[in-house]
């Protein structure tokens, strides 16, 4: 028992990528695993929205193609995302939320990762129907009022998603580090599921 405790503390800090199409809830499972976990959330999409709110050179070229429901370019993302890392010491483990959503950025995450003497820990994907993804979605913009929360924009991010994105997910399934959660149901069952999973995974 000691000895495993012992590990536990010096073991390397977790770094959990948390997968899904627009919709599947990333963002409302991403908070409640960094509050659980004591890990730095990091959302792509939170980051570039400021900068869009900001009216920074950045957010300008992010509104465009955040409106239309096109990914923002590779190279934007992973700056950003290795700004972020570069903020913490070597202890801190984060819960990456929107990002990778191509396979460049997650051979790029893997590199600031390792250049930080990080590794990813697990991919956890949730999956859920698509009829209830674009419900979900119009369902927020009626609460959080998201411009690209609309009929039009929702189609784009979901064929954004199934050509660019979803090839991340067999990336990390040939690493061995992808896990599929179902996510249908109440949040605090989904949030069960997930920590029961990296409960275990820490453990092992
Ligand atoms: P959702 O997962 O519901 O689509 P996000 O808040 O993660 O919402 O992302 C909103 C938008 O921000 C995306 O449609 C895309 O335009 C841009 N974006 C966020 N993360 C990335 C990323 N890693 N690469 C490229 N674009 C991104």
């Amino acid at each position: 028992m000691c000895s495993k405790i012992l590990l536990y503390i010096i073991k390397m800090p977790q770094n959990i990528v948390l997968f899904g199409p627009p919709g599947s809830g990333k963002g409302t499972q991403a908070t409640r695993i960094a509050q659980r976990y004591s890990l730095v959330h990091l959302s792509t999409g939170d980051i570039l929205r400021k900068e869009v709110a900001n009216q920074t050179e950045l957010g300008k070229v992010a509104f465009a193609l955040m409106q239309e429901g096109k990914l923002v370019p590779d190279e934007i993302v992973i700056g950003m995302v290795g700004n972020k890392i570069a903020e913490y010491d070597a202890r801190q483990g984060f819960v990456f939320d929107g990002f990778p959503r191509t396979v460049l950025q997650a051979k790029a995450l893997d590199e600031l990762l390792s250049q930080a003497g990080k590794s990813i820990t697990c991919v956890i994907s949730l999956e859920v129907a698509k009829e209830e993804l674009i419900h979900r979605l119009l369902l927020r913009k009626g609460i959080e009022g998201r411009e690209d929360d609309n009929q039009q924009t929702i189609e784009n991010r979901l064929e954004e998603y199934h050509q660019k994105t979803l090839p991340v997910s067999e990336y990390y399934k040939s690493q061995n580090k992808l896990y599929t959660i179902d996510g249908n149901g109440e949040i605090e069952t989904i949030s069960e599921r997930i920590s029961n999973l990296i409960d275990k995974i820490i453990s092992n």
